[in-house]
């Protein structure tokens, strides 16, 4: 284990040093995690050739132990989504992400992928994958170079230290939440603002409801005033 794992302060007889290291559990956690971050293995546009070519041997993000991108969910700690976000997409990407052991993280590669880049507010293109999951580190550019991911993942790196077992979501009592999968159907639909539409049908009723009462007392009165005319 690397020397620079031990805690500062902590001081190790000259007898030992080299063979015993004093640290904190969260410092030896943090350590393994950042060091074997393993992303999984999918790619939705043309951020996807420069996340490939991350992987490939000119950058090679090996040397961040991310030595393979894994096929399935179950198997990776980081989401790189790395292209433009489709309203088709999302309930897969969701469903991916919920699929995901903890602990968990997500990059959002590029523009359209960070707030839907280009094609922002497009008829079929969600405008940011945060919209839908938590999002752990944004890397600018449209693509991002294989520089600007790596500089990505050592800041995730560098937010992997600063975490504390006793803290992160996935260490606390009880079960994790799933995210609620969208549904798509004419536009997508998050399941979450299932109660805002309620809320807001029963509204749209209630006036409808009372702009009807309104206009058949209305025709009443008009009724009894030509009734008594006659
Ligand atoms: S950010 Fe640019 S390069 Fe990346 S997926 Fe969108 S359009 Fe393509």
């Amino acid at each position: 284990m690397s020397e620079s794992i031990n805690s500062p302060g902590v001081e190790i007889p000259p007898e030992l040093q080299g063979q015993v290291a004093i640290t904190t559990l969260d410092r030896i956690y943090n350590w393994g995690r950042r060091s074997s971050i393993w992303p999984m293995m999918f790619g939705l546009a043309c951020c996807a050739i420069e996340m490939i070519c991350t992987a490939a041997g000119r950058y090679d993000f090996a040397r961040f132990g991310m030595e393979i991108m894994r096929p399935s969910p179950r198997q990776t700690d980081l989401m790189i989504v790395s292209g433009t976000v489709t309203k088709k997409m999302i309930p897969t990407i969701v469903r991916l992400y919920n699929q995901m052991a903890e602990p968990r993280y997500v990059l959002a590669m590029g523009a359209c992928a960070s707030g839907g880049g280009p094609f922002k507010e497009g008829y079929n293109v969600v405008s940011g994958v945060d919209k839908y999951v938590p999002v752990d580190v944004y890397v600018p550019g449209c693509p991002p170079t294989p520089q600007a991911l790596i500089h990505g993942l050592m800041t995730l790196q560098k937010k992997i230290d600063q975490q504390s077992i006793r803290q992160v979501p996935w260490y606390q009592k009880g079960e994790s939440e799933p995210i609620p999968v969208p549904l798509l159907g004419p536009d997508i639909v998050d399941p979450r603002d299932f109660e805002k539409i309620r809320e807001y049908n029963r509204k749209k009723l209630a006036e409808l409801q009372a702009a009807g009462k309104e206009a058949s007392q209305a025709a009443e009165s008009e009724a009894a005033a030509s009734g008594e005319s006659a």
